[in-house]
């Protein structure tokens, strides 16, 4: 089996799945243009904790964090099998490279997680667990974290960091009124896109100083944090690709990108 890239994926709202948009089509076809995965480990922006937690339940359940959405919404399940000895192995490579983690023997799967699993592999039928984010210890721990386990991939592990490329909530276009995207939402994104294929890890872990409009992009940096994850689970020296481009709601950037 080659070895399976990392993944960046834009989750965008929860209704995703049910929205006709580009985002939502591409992420239908993401799970078959690499080898089936063994396991995904997935670092979701919606489980943001102190220090680094790993989900360790046997089944995950589905969790419906979000509020005020359709009651259809509701019933959608993604109870994939989880992966506990995925956990203790991830968990020690973290440790290897001096990062404390902790297991969580209760947690299922958040809304990060499921909304691109169930377009990705909708049999929910691959094992899957989740890390989570410590945005309060800010980009270059994310780089750091990512590449402490991007070991994983050797075994057939699809690391995926599942997050938003811009997200700024307050600037949303609701009803879609088709404007074009935004420059300060363009210019963000054309410096973060030229930093990662350039592979400019330094600059990347000062993105908040360095980027155009890096506040009003991510006005908090929970959303971004799964992308930084994902370039350093790519490994040292590696090659960022693009797969995917879009906006939804006027600025809500849905990019996907591959790291290997
Ligand atoms: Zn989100």
């Amino acid at each position: 089996m080659s070895m399976l890239p990392s993944l960046f994926v834009s989750h965008g709202a929860p209704t995703l799945p049910f929205d006709d948009c580009p985002a939502r089509d591409f992420l239908k076809g993401l799970g078959a243009q690499f080898e089936r995965p063994k396991a995904i480990l997935v670092l979701s922006t919606h489980w943001d904790t102190d220090e680094a937690e790993l989900n360790t339940v046997a089944t995950n359940t589905t969790i419906h964090d979000f509020h005020g959405f359709p009651a259809d919404l509701y019933r959608v399940r993604y109870d994939a099998p989880g992966a506990p000895q995925l956990a203790a192995d991830a968990s020690a490579l973290l440790a290897r490279a001096g990062i404390k983690s902790n297991l969580d023997a209760e947690r299922g799967l958040d809304h990060g997680a499921w909304v691109p699993l169930m377009l990705m592999y909708p049999q929910a039928d691959i094992p899957v667990i989740q890390l989570s984010v410590q945005t309060a210890q800010g980009a270059a721990h994310h780089i750091a974290l990512g590449r402490a386990i991007a070991p994983l991939r050797e075994a057939g592990v699809l690391v995926i960091g599942s997050g938003g490329f811009v997200h700024n909530l307050r600037q949303l276009d609701w009803h879609g009124s088709g404007a074009a995207e935004p420059v300060w939402s363009a210019a963000f994104g054309e410096w973060v896109h030229n930093a990662l294929v350039d592979g400019r890890e330094n600059d990347l872990a000062d993105y908040r100083r360095l980027a155009p409009e890096a506040t009003r992009a991510h006005p908090t940096e929970e959303h971004f944090m799964p992308l930084l994850a994902a370039y350093g689970a790519g490994g040292l020296g590696t090659k960022a690709t693009r797969l995917h481009r879009s906006v939804t709601f006027g600025s809500l950037r849905m990019d996907a990108y591959a790291f290997s």
